[in-house]
């Protein structure tokens, strides 16, 4: 029976890293050759995260089909080989949406809609539509258990056993075991009122995952799997570890796969798990240091930056080198002159400008854009980070000194960045329009788009000499062409651009050791195993002007 499945619930508080725990659950059952697909159920009333700030909810996970998803769907895709789509993740906005749409279309034929069994029975098949035929769908549900907002979908699992039996689905509940230093003792009672709310509603976990900061004794296992009606050997820790890279092997350590697998009834040998050994290898014994400055506004935040952070991780995996962050907070360096910043930043090998919403600390953006020009210091611009390259070139080498993006300066003479009015897909077909007044949810260019990239570039380097890529997108403003002549005149080069449209989407320029900015968001595809060749190039750039 296909698929089989595995439900992973959080329980005591939020933040325990059930994301994680699924997708190395994900990865170590891959690791035993098993198709596995992963899914995200968020309780929250928003239709999608796109129209959350960052601070709010860390960083917002953009699929090739251009879902604007939640952040531990990042881990999904690092961890694993799935690829993710929008019906990886859904939150009760999105089920509500479409059982209200069946309202008013007359689809219920006149019957009263419910939670039960109209929203549960969305959720369902939402899980069942998803998962198709793959062998083990692993279906995390955020927030923690005693919500009243993810009751629904803790209904909607519940009925999951009745639906398809007790041998294809499996509960997994992730919990705290805090130890408290005066009783200098670990702790079981949040864990034990965490499974019992769970037991309330039907659900009875089969592997309870408690985080700790040390091992469990026997004792504390036992005595967490009396009060909680699990088996003693289903009672696993999982322990603090030092890299994320790291939980696969912890948990494989402690023989949850093993469990997994038997419980659920499915044969496989042992994983093959060197793949991850070798990575965290490299990550624990690096053979050098360098330092990146990520000129940011979220810098207290650093969930806001999740993807970006790791694939710098990863850049520095395959360069032999352990890269260390430096945030830099944007607005604090506004102003400042190249010999400040020298002396502020001497010790940092390459700049890192992030993508980003809003007027706040874009002039200081801007500043660390042109000190890195200047200096020669390797720069990477994303997103956000490319525009504002465009923006310091132009007001400080095209002479135009006004030039701002239109998302910034309502008015001005030059702007180098503007909204896209309307759009085409590639049959000429047009297929949305924005300006001022559009919504702001799902509005941007999202998504995987196809790039062409100019031979001899820094970007056709990365890319093994690649002539065309394809990656990811989040934005509202575009490269304005009416500026490309002369921007060029003056030295920009634009090594990158849509395949079937007139938009830009790498530039760099020439004489600098590694300048380059993109309109797409090349963290979300990289991975430890598989780092993204921008990242690579950049950190090997960092890497080189070291020994300069
Ligand atoms: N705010 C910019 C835009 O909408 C950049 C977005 C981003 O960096 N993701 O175009």
């Amino acid at each position: 029976m296909k698929p089989k499945y595995i439900f992973v619930t959080g329980g005591v508080i939020s933040s325990l890293g059930k994301g994680l725990a699924a997708a190395s659950l994900g990865a170590l059952l891959e690791a035993r050759g098993l198709n596995v697909g992963l899914q995200k159920l968020d309780p929250y009333l928003n239709v999608d995260p796109g129209t959350m700030s960052p601070f709010q909810h860390g960083e917002v996970f953009v699929t090739d089909d251009g879902a604007e998803t939640d952040l531990d769907l990042g881990h999904y895709e690092r961890f694993t080989h799935t690829r993710l789509t929008r019906h990886s993740n859904y939150t009760s906005g999105k089920i509500y949406d479409k059982v209200i749409a069946k309202e008013r279309r007359g689809d219920y034929l006149g019957g009263t809609v419910q939670v039960i069994p109209h929203i549960t029975n969305e959720i369902k098949s939402s899980i069942r539509h998803w998962a198709g035929n793959i062998d083990v769908a692993i279906v995390e549900i955020g927030g923690t258990v005693g919500d009243i907002e993810s009751q629904p979908f803790l209904e909607a699992i519940r009925q999951f056993r009745y639906d398809i039996g007790p041998k294809n689905v499996l509960y997994i509940h992730l919990t705290l075991v805090p130890y408290i230093k005066t009783a200098g003792e670990l702790k079981t009672k949040p864990t034990q009122h965490s499974v019992k709310e769970l037991r309330q509603i039907g659900i009875q976990p089969d592997i309870i995952l408690c985080r700790a900061d040390r091992e469990l004794s026997k004792e504390i296992k036992d005595k967490i799997s009396l009060f909680c009606n699990t088996d003693s050997d289903a009672v696993f820790t999982a322990r603090d570890v030092d890299s994320i890279y790291e939980c696969p092997l912890a948990l494989h350590e402690e023989g949850v796969d093993d469990k997994v697998v038997s419980l659920l009834n499915i044969w496989t040998g042992a994983p093959r798990l060197e793949p991850w050994h070798e990575i965290v290898r490299k990550i624990k014994a690096p053979a050098g240091k360098v330092t990146i400055g990520v000129v940011g506004k979220y810098i207290a935040l650093t969930e806001s930056y999740k993807s970006l952070n790791e694939a710098l991780t990863h850049g520095g995996i395959a360069n032999d080198v352990e890269v260390k962050l430096e945030y830099i907070d944007a607005e604090e360096i506004e102003g400042l002159n190249d010999e400040v910043l020298l002396e502020q930043f001497g010790n940092i090998d390459g700049f890192l400008i992030p993508g980003g919403f809003g007027t706040r600390g874009v002039e200081g953006k801007i500043v660390a854009a042109g000190f890195a020009r200047r200096k020669k210091i390797p720069l990477f611009g994303i997103c956000l980070g490319m525009q504002l390259m465009v923006v310091e070139f132009a007001r400080n080498q095209a002479g135009l000194s006004d030039a701002n993006s239109s998302e910034f300066a309502a008015v001005t003479e030059n702007p180098v960045f503007g909204l896209l009015k309307e759009w085409k897909s590639a049959d000429g077909k047009q297929t949305f329009t924005q300006d001022e007044s559009s919504d702001k949810g799902g509005t941007m260019r999202l998504g995987a788009n196809p790039c062409c990239l100019t031979k001899g570039s820094f970007a056709w380097r990365a890319y093994a000499e690649k002539s065309e890529i394809s990656e990811r997108h989040r934005h509202r403003y575009e490269f304005n062409n009416d500026y490309r002549e002369t921007l060029e005149e003056h030295g920009l080069k634009i090594t990158g651009t849509h395949r079937h449209h007139d938009l830009v989407e790498i530039i760099e320029i020439d004489d600098h050791p590694w300048y380059l900015g993109c309109q797409f968001h090349p963290e979300f595809t990289s991975k430890p195993m598989r780092p993204h060749p921008l990242f690579v190039a950049f950190i090997a750039a960092a890497k080189k002007s070291q020994s300069l």
